[in-house]
C-alpha cells in the first residue's frame, strides 16, 4: 500500500512518529493509501528548516521570487490531467469539477507572478524640509497552513503562493483525508527552483497543528476549516502572539425574488448547492423562498433533484461524486433524519442511493427539504453534503432579515431582475461575499476571499490584495541627508513649518 510520507528540506521526510492515518477512494470505499501523522519532534524539524531557508529566501529580489512563481505555474499547466486526478481519486468530487478548482488555485499562483509590483510601496518627497519618508512591506518569516478536506489544492495554494512570493517560507499541514495533491504540488515547486527549506508539508492532524501553533518561530498562521476549529486556532494562535487568519464555516443563502428569471435561479441553485456533493464552503445550502415564488421554486428544483447523475467522480456522466468519507456520509443522512424528525418537509430523499458495481462506495442523492424555519439544527448548522433547505419568507425585509441573523456570514446571493433589490441587498447583508444573479460569488485571485461574523475569525481575507497584507508587515522609513550639520537638537514633536 502506499505511503505518503512529510515533504521537508525539498525530499520526502520519514520522521519519528509511529502514528499512521487512512486514505480512502470514495468512489469505491477502497483504502488506497496510508499518511504519516507528525509528532511534536517532526514538526519542530520542519520548523528549523523553514527557518533556515527564510533567511536567504527573503533577501532574493521579489523578482526571483517571481520568477519561480512563473515556473510554478507552467508546471501545473503541464501536470494538471495528473493532479486532477489525484483530487478525484482521495476526495472524489467530478473530474471538470476537480479541474475547474485546481485552475482557481492556479490563478492565485498567475497573481503571485506579479509580486514586484505588488511590493513597491509608497514614496513621498518631501514629508518636511528635506525629509523623505517611504514604506515597504517585508516578509514575516515561517508561515504555516492549515487546510480542509474539501479542496485539497485550490485551498492550500489561496495560501502558499501569496506566502513565498512575498519572502517567507511555509509549511502546509493538509487535511489528513486527502494529502497527495499537495505533496505532488511540493515536487513541482522544488522542479520550478524554489530552494529547499522554503516550502514544507508535515501531515497530520491535531498533534501537528498544535505543534505548529504553539512553536514560537512561526509567526503566522492561516487556517480554513470548520467554525469550531478555526475558533480554537485562532485564539490559541494569538495567546502565542501570531498574526493570524482563520475561516470557518458556512450556511449559505440564496434568496428567489419573485421578478426573478426562475430557470436561471434554479440551475444556479442545483450547481451551488449539489456540486461537489456540498462539500463547499461556497455551496448554497438554503433557498429563500420570497411570497408567491416558493411552490414554483419548489417544484422545479425537485424534478431536477431527482435527475441528478450521481457517479464516480471519473465517470464523464457524473454531475456529483460521493461524500468524503463513510463517517461523513453517515453525519449527512443523520441530518436528512433530524430534518423529518423535526417537521420539515422532505421532497426528495436520496438517502437510500445505491450505485451497482459501487456499493461500497460513500453515495447519496440529493436531498430537498421544504418548510424549513429558523429554528430548526437542519437550518441552524452546517451540513456539508447534498441537502438544499426551502425556507418561506413573506417578502423581501424578512429574507434580509434572516441572512443576517444567521451566526455565519461567508456567502450570499439574491436572484431578482430589479437593480434596486440587488443593490440595497449587497448594501445591507452582513456577509463576505454577495453575488446578485450569481449563485456562488467566489471572488477571483486578483480579490480576496473571506466571509463575515462566525465563519472567519481575524482581520485579513484569503489571496488577493489581503494576501499580501497578511504576509507582509509594513514598515515606513523617514529619512534626511543633511549636507552639514545646520541645527541644534530639538525636543518637540516635529511638524510641518
Ligand atoms: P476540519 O475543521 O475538521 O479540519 C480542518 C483542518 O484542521 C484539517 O487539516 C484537520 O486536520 C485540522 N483539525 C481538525 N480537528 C482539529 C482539532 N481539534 N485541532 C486542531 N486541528 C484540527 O474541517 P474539514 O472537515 O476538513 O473541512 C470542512 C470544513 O471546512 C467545513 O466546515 C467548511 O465550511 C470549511 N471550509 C471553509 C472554507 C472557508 O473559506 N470559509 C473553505 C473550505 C472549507
Amino acid at each position: 500500500m502506499k505511503l505518503i510520507n512529510h515533504f521537508i528540506d525539498g525530499k520526502e521526510f520519514l520522521g519519528n512518529s509511529k502514528r499512521f492515518g487512512k486514505v480512502f477512494n470514495p468512489a469505491t470505499g477502497e483504502q488506497t493509501s496510508e499518511v504519516r501523522l507528525a509528532s511534536k519532534s517532526d514538526v519542530d524539524q520542519a520548523i528549523e528548516v523553514a527557518k533556515k531557508a527564510f533567511l536567504e529566501w527573503s533577501v532574493k529580489p521579489p523578482l526571483q521570487r517571481a520568477r519561480v512563481m512563473f515556473k510554478f505555474k507552467e508546471l501545473i499547466e503541464k501536470n494538471s490531467d495528473e493532479l486532477t486526478k489525484l483530487i478525484v481519486s482521495e476526495h472524489g468530487k467530478v473530474y471538470e469539477d476537480a479541474k475547474g478548482s485546481l485552475t482557481r488555485g492556479l490563478e492565485v499562483v498567475e497573481y503571485a507572478c506579479g509580486i514586484p509590483q505588488m511590493l513597491k510601496g509608497e514614496f513621498t518627497e518631501n514629508v518636511g524640509g528635506e525629509v523623505d519618508s517611504w514604506s515597504t512591506r517585508q516578509p514575516l518569516g515561517v508561515c504555516a497552513g492549515i487546510t480542509p478536506f474539501n479542496f485539497p489544492a485550490m485551498v492550500p495554494m489561496w495560501m502558499f503562493p501569496m506566502a513565498i512570493a512575498c519572502g517567507n517560507s511555509f509549511i502546509l499541514k493538509p487535511s489528513e483525508k486527502d494529502p497527495s495533491c499537495s505533496m505532488r504540488l511540493a515536487e513541482l515547486l522544488k522542479d520550478a527552483g524554489l530552494p529547499n527549506g522554503v516550502f514544507n508539508i508535515v501531515n497530520g492532524d491535531k498533534e501537528a497543528v498544535d505543534a505548529l501553533i504553539n512553536n514560537k518561530e512561526v509567526v503566522a498562521i492561516s487556517f480554513v476549516g470548520s467554525t469550531p476549529v478555526a475558533k480554537y486556532i485562532y485564539e490559541n494562535s494569538a495567546k502565542n502572539e501570531k498574526r493570524v487568519q482563520a475561516l470557518g464555516g458556512a450556511k449559505n443563502h440564496c434568496v428567489v425574488m419573485p421578478d426573478c428569471d426562475l430557470d436561471q435561479a434554479v440551475n444556479g441553485l442545483m450547481g451551488a448547492a449539489y456540486g461537489s456533493a456540498g462539500e463547499r464552503c461556497m455551496a448554497q445550502s438554503v433557498a429563500v423562498a420570497v411570497g408567491g415564488v416558493a411552490d414554483k421554486l419548489v417544484k422545479s428544483l425537485a424534478k431536477k433533484v431527482e435527475a441528478l447523475k450521481v457517479g464516480p467522480g471519473m465517470d464523464k456522466k457524473s454531475e456529483m461524486g460521493p461524500l468524503v468519507t463513510k463517517e461523513h456520509l453517515a453525519k449527512v443522512k443523520s441530518y436528512v433524519d433530524i430534518g423529518e424528525k423535526e417537521g420539515a418537509k422532505l421532497i426528495v430523499d436520496g438517502r437510500n442511493l445505491k450505485l451497482q458495481g459501487y456499493e461500497s462506495g460513500y453515495y447519496m442523492g440529493g436531498c430537498l427539504f421544504d418548510h424549513v424555519n429558523k429554528d430548526m439544527r437542519i437550518y441552524k448548522e452546517e451540513i456539508f453534503g447534498p441537502v438544499l433547505s426551502v425556507v418561506r419568507t413573506k417578502n423581501f425585509d424578512e429574507a434580509l432579515k434572516l441572512v443576517n441573523d444567521h451566526e455565519f456570514g461567508n456567502g450570499v446571493s439574491i436572484f431578482t431582475r430589479d437593480g434596486d433589490t440587488g443593490r440595497t441587498f449587497s448594501n445591507k447583508a452582513k456577509i463576505g461575499m454577495v453575488g446578485i444573479n450569481i449563485p456562488i460569488p467566489v471572488p477571483m485571485a486578483f480579490h480576496s476571499f473571506g466571509g463575515w461574523k462566525r465563519s472567519l475569525f481575524g482581520d485579513h481575507h484569503m489571496h488577493g490584495p489581503e494576501g499580501v497584507r497578511f504576509y507582509t508587515k509594513l514598515k515606513t522609513i523617514t529619512s534626511r541627508w543633511p549636507s552639514g550639520l545646520r541645527s541644534d537638537p530639538e525636543f518637540v514633536m516635529p511638524t510641518m513649518k
